[in-house]
């Protein structure tokens, strides 16, 4: 699995692959040549290498877990 942010929405989208047409499911923007990461599930607020990006850019870091 991968995950791109959207540049326009700020959410994280994720696929099985980056090797395609890829949308955004929010706004629909074109993500296609946007640079895909590793996507980790279950992963909200662990962060590891594929999220911390996320949760910067999400405004909060939280470490309680
Ligand atoms: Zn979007």
């Amino acid at each position: 699995m991968v995950q791109k942010e959207c540049l326009v929405c700020k959410k994280i989208s994720y696929s099985s692959g980056d090797s395609y047409s890829w949308f955004c499911p929010y706004c629909g923007t074109d993500l296609t040549r946007q640079k895909a990461i590793p996507a980790q599930h279950d992963v909200d607020f662990i962060p590891s290498q594929g999220t911390y990006h996320f949760l910067l850019r999400d405004g909060k870091l939280d470490t309680n877990c």
